[in-house]
């Protein structure tokens, strides 16, 4: 984790950037490499290729520290009408959101009453949503968000963050509500007092988590997912399940579009549930630089297409 990295985090906060680096045009052919489009019906029809190979998708509708609750107002309506039409289309998708997205810096009560309103819809129609981790300013409200979201609605579940040295405690002190729960490693810039830093302490921790997970599953039923691209971690993650006797329907990997395709499908034929996450909208700027950070090498590819039609 050198110094591209945390450049490329800082610049996913820089407002000068978020302004102007939008309108490139070899920026914009360059994300299309992590999103299929900026609408919702991008998204679904690249679900419906995806579910002719196997595999189920998540959408998220990119955005997130909103200023005005009506802005939150219409991300919740938005995500309202996006499980109607899961559900008309008759699409394999369920969707993930950010709680800043529906007012968390604003108003707590609104955006818990907003999010228990998409909760509400999405059971009706047995579909499920979860709550993105956003960075560790966050993490305190976001779990105890979950913990009152959950005594209303059994069809949530939260990402947890395996760099953030507290997620262990975090999940033990979930474990009494049965979590659902998507592992991923963590993408923000987090100080070292709190996170550990060098990739072989994040995956160490990865895998002590992912082990409780894989546990706990055997004592009563959660959803566990497994949010990574990292094979070695998955595989380690297969061994364990067949130690522990987790059958292959009992988890979830999910993978960022884009990210890995040939694995996907891998991993489909294996017989394990794969779900790809499909980003849309037109707000990717943050997003975006928080994807090249995690592999500053792609930074290569947007220079690319500078010179590409
Ligand atoms: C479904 C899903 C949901 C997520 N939700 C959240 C969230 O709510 N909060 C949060 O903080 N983070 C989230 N993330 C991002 C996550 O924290 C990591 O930043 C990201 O997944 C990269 O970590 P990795 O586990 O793939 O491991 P890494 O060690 O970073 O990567 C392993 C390998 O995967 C490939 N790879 C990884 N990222 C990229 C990339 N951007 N471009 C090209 N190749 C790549 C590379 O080959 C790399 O060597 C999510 C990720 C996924 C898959």
């Amino acid at each position: 984790m050198g110094i591209s990295r945390n450049l490329l985090l800082w610049a996913s906060k820089n407002t000068w950037m978020l302004k102007h680096v939008p309108s490139y045009k070899f920026v914009k052919k360059a994300v299309r490499k992590f999103m299929p489009g900026e609408n919702l019906s991008d998204a679904i029809k690249a679900t419906k290729d995806f579910m002719e190979q196997g595999v189920s998708t998540v959408f998220t509708h990119l955005g997130e520290n909103i200023n005005e609750i009506k802005e939150a107002e219409n991300v919740k309506n938005h995500y309202l009408e996006v499980l109607e039409k899961i559900y008309s289309e008759k699409i394999n998708s369920e969707i993930s959101l950010k709680l800043t997205q529906i007012g968390l810096d604003l108003s707590l009560n609104k955006s818990l009453d907003y999010f228990n309103q998409i909760a509400q819809k999405a059971s009706e129609f047995s579909n499920f949503v979860w709550i993105d981790m956003e960075s560790s300013s966050y993490t305190k409200t976001t779990l105890d968000f979950y913990r009152r979201a959950k005594s209303n609605s059994k069809n949530i579940g939260i990402c947890l963050q395996a760099y953030l040295k507290q997620t262990e405690n975090d999940l033990l002190s979930l474990l009494d509500i049965k979590p659902n729960i998507r592992l991923v490693k963590g993408a923000y810039m987090e100080p070292q007092n709190i996170a550990f830093k060098a990739k072989s302490d994040v995956d160490k921790n990865y895998l002590k988590v992912a082990k409780i997970l894989l546990a706990q599953i055997k004592e009563c039923d959660i959803k566990t997912v497994f949010g990574t691209h990292d094979l070695k971690i998955i595989n380690q993650i297969k061994k364990i399940s067949a130690d522990l006797k987790v059958q292959h329907e009992q988890i979830e990997f999910h993978m960022l579009y884009g990210i890995k395709p040939r694995e996907q499908l891998l991993l489909v034929k294996e017989g394990y549930k794969l779900k790809v996450l499909i980003s849309y909208g037109t707000a990717w700027y943050s997003w975006y630089m928080r994807r090249l950070a995690e592999r500053p090498a792609n930074v290569g590819f947007v220079l690319k297409n500078i010179y590409s039609k």
